[in-house]
């Protein structure tokens, strides 16, 4: 077992749910990885799996002794709890609130989700409308911490600036039980400079929402240019932020013992090369 005080990077890539808990922690071990995320369901909804107490048992040892922790649940990216059909509204409250239930088998998870796409009815009725629902389903004792991700911003996407997040925070009734997501390629997306202007993002981030707010990182390199709006990732250093830049993030004093996730375009090998990639860049500074 590794000691308790030695450093490291927390590091990992989003992992497949379909064979449950302990398999993928198995795969996480396998590749290098000290955390991972995962759908909570099928990607585009649809019911979960039914919890299986020995599947989770296993898995919660396999991840004390293999220290992989801080794991990042994301939900459905059709969720859409910001949709100005009732009935897409009350299928999104209905899938976070059995999310969040069912995160209790697995305390200290993280749960993540994309604000929600507005489809015309603009952009501060959809902000209402995810606080709205947030403050149906969420409760004071939870174990989960729901975050937000920073979206590309393309469509009628809510979460393309910081304060589009500090106004959905500021309307919930459990603040200390939320935090952020910053994607690295969906900021970049929606014009936030994180290859020439890394420290002038995270001081925005901290005035506007508060840099105590930041749990997690997905780390991507993006596909377009700086402020495409498009939202497409890339392996890491095939893209347009670039290995150097994902770099200074994964090394930044304000980031560095924070947990990434990457969701990059790759099969397992290919993850198990980023992360070792990450890992080596993250040790230099140390
Ligand atoms: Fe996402
Ligand atoms: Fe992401
Ligand atoms: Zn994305």
């Amino acid at each position: 077992m590794k000691s308790e005080n030695k450093e490291m990077l927390r590091i990992g890539c989003h992992l497949s749910f379909a064979r449950g808990y302990l398999a993928m922690g198995k795969t996480a071990r396998q590749i290098g990885a000290t955390t991972f995320q995962f759908f909570t369901r099928n990607p585009r909804g649809g019911s979960a799996k039914a919890i299986d107490p020995e599947d989770i048992r296993a898995f919660l040892d396999f991840c004390e002794e293999n220290d992989i922790k801080q794991m990042l649940a994301h939900a459905p990216y059709t969720l859409n709890g910001c949709s100005g059909t009732p009935r897409v509204r009350e299928f999104a409250r209905e899938t976070m609130k059995d999310d969040l239930e069912r995160l209790e088998y697995t305390p200290g998870l993280c749960y993540n989700f994309h604000p929600g796409s507005h489809v015309g009815q603009g952009t501060d009725s959809g902000i209402e409308y995810i606080a709205d629902m947030l403050n149906t389903v969420m409760w004071q004792e939870q174990s989960a911490i729901v975050l937000l991700e920073t979206m590309a911003g393309k469509g009628s996407e809510i979460g393309g600036c910081f304060e589009e997040l500090r106004a959905i925070l500021d309307r919930v009734h459990f603040p200390e039980k939320m935090g952020v997501c910053m994607d690295t390629c969906h900021v970049w997306d929606s014009g936030y400079d994180i290859v020439n202007n890394l420290d002038n993002v995270l001081n925005r981030f901290d005035q506007i929402i508060g840099i105590e707010k930041l749990r997690a990182i997905h780390l991507n390199d993006s596909m377009n240019p700086l402020g495409a709006g498009k939202d497409r990732h890339a392996r890491i250093g095939e893209g347009h932020i670039g290995y150097e830049a994902l770099c200074r993030v994964v090394c930044h004093p304000l980031l560095r013992k924070l947990p990434f996730y990457l969701e990059t375009p790759n099969e397992l090998d290919g993850y198990a090369r980023e992360i070792h990639m990450m890992r080596e860049a993250w040790e230099k500074t140390r």
